[in-house]
């Protein structure tokens, strides 16, 4: 839940956009150029901008400059050109992130969710939780223990870092890309080292690739945990303190 702006001038995109984030129970307000947003950041508190780089008034790099000039609020970028030069330049410039059109709801969901933790991790405000709890998963961060339908699990240190990070997300898939970043602390990897973590962890869970009941895999795009039911009960439970 966050107070998210949308900067879009695409009547279509922004509509779009500002149905997904307020079915995920985020209060949006949006704007279609750079300059209502930057009257926008000077009279509200967001949690998150979504900046698209292509806006009728301003270059989306001026854009960004005029608003760091005024906010640290964390922006994520939202480009059609898929130009890296480009994009190395805006996060140097201090975009926390970058999504490249068209991109899913999902995506978006991680992007936010990546660039909430950190802004909050970074304000010091909201401490690790102390229990996670979704479904029938129970894991403790602080005492690093645990337990499935009341019983404990018997996890590796790599498998509790994968297991929890994951559960703090429920039904966010994660890219592999954020995983290996995350959980390994690697820019970058290949897929199997997280395929074989992700096999150990579902044998103690006991649940199988082919019959997930917790970890579900979506080929090419990440993975997600979520409690057996579906993703709308996934929503509801989550963090518990
Ligand atoms: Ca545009």
């Amino acid at each position: 839940m966050a107070s998210v702006l949308v900067v879009e001038d695409d009547q279509f995109v922004r509509s779009a956009l500002i149905r997904h984030l307020t079915e995920a129970a985020h209060t949006v307000r949006s704007v279609g150029t750079a300059l209502e947003a930057l009257r926008e950041v000077a009279h509200f508190r967001f949690d998150v901008v979504i900046l698209d780089l292509g806006l009728p008034d301003l270059d989306g790099s001026e854009a960004l400059k005029m608003l760091r000039g005024i906010t640290d609020v964390p922006v994520i970028i939202a480009t059609a050109r898929d130009d890296e030069s480009e994009i190395v330049r805006l996060l140097n410039d201090g975009a926390d992130d970058y999504l490249t059109k068209p991109f899913s709801v999902e995506h978006l969901s991680a992007r936010m969710a990546a660039v909430l933790r950190r802004s909050r991790a970074s304000a010091g405000e909201a401490p690790p939780p102390r229990v996670i709890q979704v479904g029938g998963l129970s894991i403790d961060p602080l005492r690093r223990q645990a337990e499935l339908d009341g019983a404990p699990l018997d996890l590796t240190r790599r498998e509790f870092d994968l297991l929890t990070f994951l559960a703090g997300r429920p039904g966010v898939v994660v890219p592999r890309k954020e995983l290996l970043a995350e959980v390994w602390q690697l820019s970058y990897g290949d897929d199997q080292t997280i395929d074989v973590h992700l096999s150990w962890l579902r044998r103690k869970l006991g649940e199988t690739a082919a019959r997930p009941r917790y970890l579900h895999t979506l080929r090419g795009v990440g993975v997600k945990l979520e409690p057996p039911g579906g993703s709308r009960s996934g929503h509801q439970q989550g963090h518990q303190r």
